[in-house]
């Protein structure tokens, strides 16, 4: 605490991934030996920059950019950039920390980092999203590369601001080095369900959580928050899946539609028009209900299946225990660490299935590295050969975090599950590797 000051977020992502390793770290004295905790907790480098840009009445702003490389044991650093005026030390360091144990939970080659800005891309104008896009990787692209460091989207980073990154890295590098950056564009190096990695791999892990409790999606009443690229794949997938979708969130309210959402209304108003779930709600009919976010949350509308989808911390104590009152059978975190150390709390004594971030998101990230695999190999794969693959993974975390949680004593803790399986393979990798 000391070393880090005010870096909340930070603090609170370690003490979750700590207090599951005690069992873990006991059995293994090594670790202590060999300091794998306290050198994990350092990152290996952290990057801090000057963004400055214009905007199109020719004033200048300057923002600041953020690179934290976390971890290089299993792989070159990856994790996504977040554009959005929270953006600060601790909450990088945060996802970024997190990231380690996901990206180890994949069973792919990657390591883990995070990145981004303070920049608020809300109401600006195209052009001016690409400036500071270019400013942002005029200092970044010599910390990047294939083997290096891959970054990738998130909050506030989608397809358009991938492209103007990786034009700007392209154009600064003389290379056309497809790999590195994941997330682009399907006639420029993208793969194909990238986009819908992280809602579609979420949903697939709830569907393996329910499995595993002899039930399944089929007719479950389902609540996502957030209204972005994670929240509108999940709604996707579960819809397909045979689930009934009734909310969906921004930071200014949610809509409560018990017709079940209209995704290609919701697709319209978000991706094209870059609109408001508000928006939605006047365009879909009399029947939606939109509820400023001052006046109640999202997560007291009665549900079978929630899937917080939005950001940190969006899911309180109080919030769970108003699911758990409204009897939700499982809770699947899309967004990173959206439920907060009482809420899970909540969840855990009450008996719900509850998935953490770090398991039930990866799939975004998988799928980025399977995005890195095809750029390798300069080869593209179909929907649905990557559909299969990305199934495959998530199938395989669940299991695995499953597995371990019951070789730990722990039967049906996927928090436990996830932080420790995550842990042991890149201690184990970090072990192998000398003191560095
Ligand atoms: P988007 O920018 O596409 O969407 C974010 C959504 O969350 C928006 O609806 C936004 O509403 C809402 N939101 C953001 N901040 C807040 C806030 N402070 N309070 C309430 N709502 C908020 O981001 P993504 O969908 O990509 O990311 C969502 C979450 O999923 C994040 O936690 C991210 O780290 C995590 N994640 C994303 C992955 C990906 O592949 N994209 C991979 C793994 C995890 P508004 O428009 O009002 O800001």
């Amino acid at each position: 605490l000391r070393r880090n000051p005010g870096e909340i977020e930070f603090h609170q992502a370690v003490r979750e991934v700590l207090e599951s390793l005690g069992p873990v770290v006991a059995k293994h004295p090594e670790i202590s030996h060999a300091k794998i905790i306290e050198r994990l907790c350092e990152p290996e480098r952290q990057l801090i920059f000057r963004v400055p840009w214009t905007d199109d009445s020719g004033e200048i702003h300057v923002n600041r950019g953020f690179r934290v490389e976390f971890s290089s044991t299993l792989g070159p650093y990856k994790g996504g950039l977040r554009f959005h005026p929270s953006v600060n030390l601790g909450i990088v360091k945060f996802l970024g920390f997190e990231q380690i144990f996901k990206n180890s939970l994949t069973g792919l080659p990657i390591g883990g980092a995070k990145g981004g800005s303070d920049f608020d891309p809300k109401g600006r104008s195209d052009a001016e999203i690409m400036r500071f896009c270019q400013s942002f990787m005029t200092e970044l692209y010599r910390y990047l590369g294939e083997y290096t460091d891959v970054p990738a989207g998130d909050i506030g980073v989608g397809s358009r601001e991938i492209g103007y990154l990786f034009g700007q890295y392209k154009r600064i590098t003389n290379r056309y080095e497809s790999g590195v950056l994941t997330g682009k564009g399907l006639s420029w190096g993208g793969s194909q369900v990238r986009r819908e990695a992280t809602g579609y791999g979420c949903v697939m892990f709830t569907a393996e959580m329910l499995r595993a409790r002899g039930d399944s999606l089929e007719g479950k009443r389902v609540a996502v928050s957030g209204a972005g690229n994670v929240a509108i794949y999940a709604i996707e997938k579960a819809q397909q899946l045979g689930a009934h979708v009734v909310t969906c969130s921004d930071s200014n309210g949610y809509v409560v539609d018990e017709k079940g959402i209209d995704l290609e209304l919701l697709k319209q108003v978000k991706e094209v028009e870059r609109g408001r779930v508000s928006d939605y709600a006047k365009r879909r009919g009399s029947h939606v209900r939109y509820i400023d976010s001052a006046s109640s949350s999202v997560w007291e509308v009665p549900c079978d299946v929630a899937l917080p989808s939005a950001t940190q911390n969006e899911l309180t104590g109080r919030d769970a225990a108003a699911l758990v009152r409204n009897g939700v059978m499982a809770v699947a975190e899309g967004a990173n660490m959206p439920t907060t150390p009482e809420g899970i709390r909540v969840f855990s004594e009450a008996g719900v299935a509850f998935a953490p971030g770090k398991a039930a998101n990866a799939g975004g990230v998988a799928t980025s590295a399977l995005e890195m695999q095809q750029n390798a190999s300069r080869d593209s794969w179909s929907f649905e050969h990557t559909e299969r693959r990305l199934a495959e993974i998530m199938r395989h975390i669940h299991d695995t975090c499953y597995e371990t949680a019951d070789r730990y004593g722990r039967p049906g803790d996927y928090v436990a599950g996830a932080n420790i399986a995550g842990f042991e393979m890149v201690a184990e990798a970090m072990l192998a590797q000398g003191l560095i």
